[in-house]
């Protein structure tokens, strides 16, 4: 008997029907013996709807009342779940966040998790009822709901996992796991069997949209072992785990692209100590996550450009922040660019083996692509382009590092 932790996204729980469809799992979990932890997303599409409301309010929400207003679209699938299971002799409760304990920081819409006392779910876990938890969602000291950031419900999962100990952590969505290419791009995309943290790690940040960053920084923390699979089949998913032999031998694992990055380039500023130190230092004081960062000086060395790029949605208050900065710095201009894209290659293997950045820079230049930026990790490489060319950069990559179907059977 395990005690299995399953989180289901919005798609899973799209309407009644699916909702049913969900229950019968959890049930079919539960009457194999094991002790079932459940997690929700809000329906697909309602955090969203949601969010449109309040800008039909006023462009700037403010933070506090923005997640009061989200956090409501997972008690409606909590309640419903709960219900579904009920009504299949499944003695069932639903939690919010609040109710099993999940303390966060006070940094609203993408705050942190400090605690989690899992209490109370252990405890109707003991009652024989299945506990069906809010994903997104926490309090902060004050007891103001607070939000996790987009895609928090696997983070609420991975949490709760943690802190429960759980034999395992499932994450159900509508894709078969994690792919070497977005599928709906790649046609010759294959499911990987599994990966390590640290390469979903960096697959997360640089754009596959499959698992929340942070849940698999906190997954690798507490070694979380977990799942990603389809609850839309029986296929046995993508299991993320901790590092192993084999991993090495493959040098890029996958293929990812961001569209959700802009470009901030504040021009002439005097090229002296403590100027990037002032710029970043302000907008770190906004938790505004900075993401590739490049300068040029000019010839003369008096002058440089500092580029970097920011979440779209944090643009306009980047934009202010360093039009304040320019101002106090002497900087002649303040340009940002929205049409760009970063596409990015991963794998552990990268640590053995050389020329693998040439390798992309060559794949780029055939195809005509400009190289804006550029970022490396130890198990990353990352070039920011136009965004025009992001599904031909990623199909190329995709098939100059062999990673289709097609090759695997060839080899
Ligand atoms: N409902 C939230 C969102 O759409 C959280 C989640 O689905 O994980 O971002
Ligand atoms: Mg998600």
């Amino acid at each position: 008997m395990a005690l299995i932790v399953q989180k289901y996204g919005g798609t899973s729980v799209a309407n009644p029907e699916r909702i049913k469809e969900v229950a019968k799992r959890v049930a079919k979990t539960r009457d194999a013996g094991h002790k079932v932890v459940v997690v929700v997303s809000a329906m697909s599409g309602e955090t969203d709807k949601l969010i449109g409301l309040a800008k039909q309010i006023t462009d700037t929400p403010d933070e506090r009342e923005l997640d009061m207003l989200v956090s409501t679209g997972e008690r409606v699938t909590i309640a419903l779940l709960a219900m579904a299971l009920q009504k299949i002799g499944h003695p069932s409760q639903s939690f919010t966040g609040r109710q099993v304990g999940i303390i966060t920081d006070s940094v609203h819409t993408k705050a942190k998790i400090e605690r989690v006392s899992a209490e109370r779910v252990m405890n109707t876990i003991d009652e024989g009822k299945i506990p069906v938890i809010a994903g997104f969602q926490g309090i902060d000291e004050k007891s103001d709901v607070t939000t996790l950031g987009r895609g928090g419900s696997d983070l609420t999962a991975v949490a709760l996992a943690a802190s429960l100990k759980a034999d395992i952590c499932e994450i159900y969505t509508d894709v078969g796991g994690v792919f070497t290419g977005d599928p709906n791009i790649v046609s010759n995309a294959r499911k990987l069997d599994k990966i390590s943290y640290d390469e979903m790690l960096e697959m997360a940040s640089s754009g596959a949209k499959v698992l929340q960053t942070r849940s698999v920084e906190y997954a690798k923390r507490y070694e979380v072992p977990l799942v990603v699979r389809s609850s839309f089949n029986e296929n046995p998913g993508t299991a993320v785990t901790k590092e192993d032999k084999d991993m090495e031998k493959v040098i890029v694992s996958g293929v990812t692209y961001n569209k959700n990055e802009a470009k901030v380039t504040i021009m002439g500023v005097p090229d002296r100590p403590g100027v990037a130190a002032k710029l970043f230092g302000s907008i770190a004081d906004s938790e505004i996550v900075v993401d590739m960062i490049l300068q040029n000086v000019s010839s003369d060395g008096k002058q440089a450009d500092i580029s970097f790029t920011v979440p779209k949605g944090d643009l306009k208050k980047a934009l202010a922040i360093t039009k304040e900065a320019a101002k106090e710095l002497g900087a002649r201009d303040v340009i940002a660019r929205e049409d760009i894209a970063k596409v990015s290659i991963v794998g552990v293997g990268m640590r053995t083996h050389s020329g693998v950045a040439a390798k992309m820079f060559e794949t780029l230049a055939r195809e005509g692509i400009n190289i804006i930026a550029i970022s490396t990790s130890e198990i990353k490489i990352s070039c920011l382009i136009e965004a025009k060319y992001t599904e031909l950069a990623t199909r190329m990559l995709h098939d100059t590092f062999e990673l289709g179907e097609e090759a695997m059977v060839k080899e």
